[in-house]
């Protein structure tokens, strides 16, 4: 039976909005699905582990991958640099595998320029405290890098209309049903063409 190709998810949205939360929660719902590592020059966290949530890479090997044209986007965020390596993805894809990135807005639009046939998803916060409580709760940035994230975000949110789709991740469960239902819909169209 001939492999048909997967398709690419790109999840976007304010830091602190859930994007990882949601991801997690959708990956043990729905079955096949592979998300795609990036790579970042950003410092692990505590309890990140190296090629599961990120490639850790230093400044000089980005770069690099950036000259070499590996990436199929990049981008400067929240004074870090990631990246998605384009061999993985195109590969995963035309093994019939569907991909999930989650990746930042500058590097969602680069993603639907070079392969428009992605379904960019983006996560809305119910409100800009709510927000804010929760990377305050997560406690994983100083002062400094929250205001730029929480400045980072207003701009991101603007952008939101260049996406396929918007979900409100408020409360967790439902947010949850609504992208798992996009996913259905998105996967069971595409198997039709
Ligand atoms: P992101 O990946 O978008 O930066 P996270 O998934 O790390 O965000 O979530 C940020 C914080 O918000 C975490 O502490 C997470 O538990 C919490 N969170 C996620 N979704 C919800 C929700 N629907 N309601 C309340 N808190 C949430
Ligand atoms: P964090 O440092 O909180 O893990 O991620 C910060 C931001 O970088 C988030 O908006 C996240 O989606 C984005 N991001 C993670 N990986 C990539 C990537 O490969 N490319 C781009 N453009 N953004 C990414």
């Amino acid at each position: 039976m001939e492999n048909k190709r997967g398709v690419l998810f790109v999840i976007s949205g304010p830091s602190g909005v859930g994007k990882g939360t949601l991801r997690k929660e959708l990956f043990k719902r729905m079955e096949g699905l592979t998300y795609s590592v990036s790579c970042t020059t950003r410092q692990p966290r505590e309890g990140e582990r190296d090629g599961v949530d990120y490639r850790f890479i230093d400044m000089e090997t980005f770069m690099n991958y950036v000259k070499e044209n590996k990436f199929l986007e990049w981008a400067k965020v929240h004074g870090n640099y990631y990246g998605t390596l384009e061999s993985d993805v195109r590969k995963l894809l035309d093994e019939g595998h569907d991909i999930v990135l989650e990746i930042d807005v500058q590097g969602a639009l680069q993603v639907k320029n070079k392969m428009p046939e992605a379904v960019l998803i983006f996560i809305m916060p119910p409100s800009e405290e709510e927000l804010i409580k929760r990377l305050d709760r997560r406690g994983t940035e100083n002062d400094r890098e929250l205001e730029e994230r929480i400045k980072n975000a207003k701009k991101e949110i603007l952008e939101s209309k260049k996406y396929d789709f918007i979900v409100v991740n408020d409360d967790l469960k439902k947010a949850v049903e609504e992208l798992e239902k996009i996913f259905e819909n998105v996967k069971n169209k595409m198997r039709k063409n």
